[in-house]
């Protein structure tokens, strides 16, 4: 005895759309630290790297990092609409590139964003069904201990950051996961179930073998 057929309004679909991940924090929580572990850790994800009027710190990799460019050229990609998001943040301008992010998607290869507040509310009106993830320093004075050993910013800088530090941590209300980056690898691991418990939600699986397993006739 076979299987009744799926009606056609219920088949699913053919190809699965990429998941877009939103990460933000507080500047020193242990995103970026994070996030490159991730992508190392998550076979599937693409991480996106955005574009920044910021000076690169030591060690940073233009390209790989971020695209270094100045503020003429970052205003001239605004006017030609290549940006899904951008943000003033700490005094400079940030923005995620569009092209890539929505041909990864149509691929059904998942993304990685690493973005600030302001850039997840943006992301959040137009990619509702985006999975947001915060991640939080497990106290004031550790943060400050992480922005001040990280080389790169200035004391005025870092005052900076942990200024607004103390605004932003009350964002973590508006997003659906939230990860306190005490031990590194306790946080990898909450993070890495979380990239997997999306990935096997019902409404992002692709179900087309089923069809083919199971109705044999
Ligand atoms: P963000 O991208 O959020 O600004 P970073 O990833 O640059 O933060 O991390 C800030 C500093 O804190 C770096 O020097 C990093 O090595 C360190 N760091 C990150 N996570 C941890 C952790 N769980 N424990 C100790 N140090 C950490
Ligand atoms: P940093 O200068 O420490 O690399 O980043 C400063 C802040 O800018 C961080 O919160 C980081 O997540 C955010 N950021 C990085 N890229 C983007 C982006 O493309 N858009 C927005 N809105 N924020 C970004």
């Amino acid at each position: 005895m076979s299987t009744a057929p799926v009606p056609p309004n219920e088949k699913p679909a053919q190809v699965r759309r990429g998941i877009l991940f939103i990460i933000s924090a507080p500047s020193g929580s242990g995103k970026t630290t994070l996030c490159k572990q991730i992508t190392a850790n998550v076979p599937g994800l693409w991480h996106s790297v955005s574009y920044t009027t910021r000076k690169p710190r030591p060690g940073e990799v233009n390209g790989k990092d971020y695209h270094f460019l100045d503020e003429t050229a970052f205003r001239q990609m605004i006017d030609r609409n290549e940006f899904v998001e951008w943000a003033h943040v700490y005094g400079n301008l940030y923005g995620t590139p569009r092209k890539e992010l929505t041909e990864k998607m149509e691929q059904g290869i998942d993304v990685l964003l690493e973005i600030d507040v302001q850039g997840a509310r943006s992301v959040k009106k137009k990619f509702e069904d985006g999975v947001y993830i915060f991640i939080l320093p497990p106290s004031f004075d550790t943060l400050r201990t992480r922005l001040q050993n990280r080389a790169g910013d200035s004391p005025e800088e870092i005052q900076r950051r942990l200024q607004k530090a103390k605004e932003e941590v009350w964002s973590y209300r508006e997003y659906y996961y939230i990860v306190r980056n005490d031990d590194l690898k306790q946080s990898l691991k909450e993070l890495e179930s979380i990239f997997l418990a999306e990935r096997t939600k019902t409404k992002r699986l692709n179900m087309t073998w089923l069809e083919e397993k199971f109705i044999l006739d």
